[in-house]
């Protein structure tokens, strides 16, 4: 990785400030940015959607799989080379078809998209996480006066999260499942799930680079900028519900989160119910699509 040429970046965003408008979305209608030129085509369309009442009887017919698409801006080679020598996307998929029934396939990207962003697009059942929106996370841990050696690290880490972020919406599709409330806060929690209860430390430490990054997002966004409309929810309620999902899971070992600064005391007492209900919601959703 070419650290020098995130530097300049680093330098130029901060002069522009970055409005993130949509990140982690899930795409049902509408194409991306930049997609026509380099793009997957929707030859899984017609697979037929799972049936909901055949609980006990799903067959895998599909796979997570990796598609490497080419790189249209030079200035994100050394990244994407970085990415595929690494298999970064494919050790993903491993771990997830080791887990996953699928009834199609599912794609999973790296790629520029001109648009900082990441995003399922349930059309072409792609998962897509754009290199802009690693840089993005680069340049926001960079402007917290982080190292350059942390904020590329803890860029992993928060990408991570948004990667998981977006299965979460591609498995609400794909399996049809049942989502009461947001469907952004529902693809957060799958996140937090899948990071907390299977990736070890990896895990808490992807959540809490996103928490981060909420928090530092929040502190660069005037509030005459938000839109109250977006499907999202503020930075702020993200960042709290993150750490609330970390101290929830063993309230011993992340003590150290309860704090006035980071999670308040009246949140905290609600947080192992919350982390639970959540956890349990998850792991029922998930369990008929378990492989043994
Ligand atoms: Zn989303």
């Amino acid at each position: 990785m070419n650290r020098s040429q995130f530097n300049l970046l680093a330098v130029l965003a901060i002069l522009i400030i970055v409005t993130v408008s949509c990140v982690y979305r899930s795409s049902r209608n509408s194409a991306p940015n930049n997609q026509s030129a380099n793009t997957i085509k929707p030859e899984e369309t017609d697979a037929p959607k799972p049936d909901k009442a055949d609980d006990n009887k799903k067959s895998d017919k599909g796979d997570f799989l990796v598609k490497h698409l080419e790189v249209t801006n030079s200035r994100y080679n050394e990244i994407d080379r970085q990415i595929k020598d690494e298999k970064l996307l494919e050790k993903a998929a491993d771990k997830l078809n080791q887990s996953l029934i699928l009834p199609y396939d599912i794609n999973l990207i790296t790629k520029d998209c001109g648009e900082v962003n990441a995003f399922y697009d349930a059309n072409t059942h792609s998962v897509t996480v754009c290199y802009e929106l690693m840089e993005h996370f680069y340049t926001v841990f960079r402007s917290d006066g982080l190292s350059d050696e942390k904020a590329y690290d803890k860029m992993f880490d928060a990408v991570r999260f948004a990667f998981l972020h977006e299965i979460g919406h591609a498995l609400i599709d794909t399996y049809n499942l049942p989502i009461t409330g947001s469907e952004e806060d529902a693809a957060d929690r799958c996140s937090s799930f899948i990071n907390l209860t299977e990736l070890g430390e990896d895990g808490v430490n992807a959540v809490l680079a996103a928490a981060d990054a909420f928090a530092i997002e929040s502190k660069n966004t005037s509030s005459n900028k938000r839109n109250l409309a977006d499907e999202h929810l503020l930075q702020e309620q993200r960042f709290y519900n993150s750490l609330c999902m970390i101290y929830g899971s063993n309230t011993t070992k992340y003590a150290y989160i309860l704090d006035d600064q980071y999670l308040p005391k009246e949140r905290a007492v609600k947080c192992p119910q919350e982390y639970e209900r959540t956890a349990d919601s998850w792991s029922n959703l998930l369990a008929p699509w378990r492989k043994k």
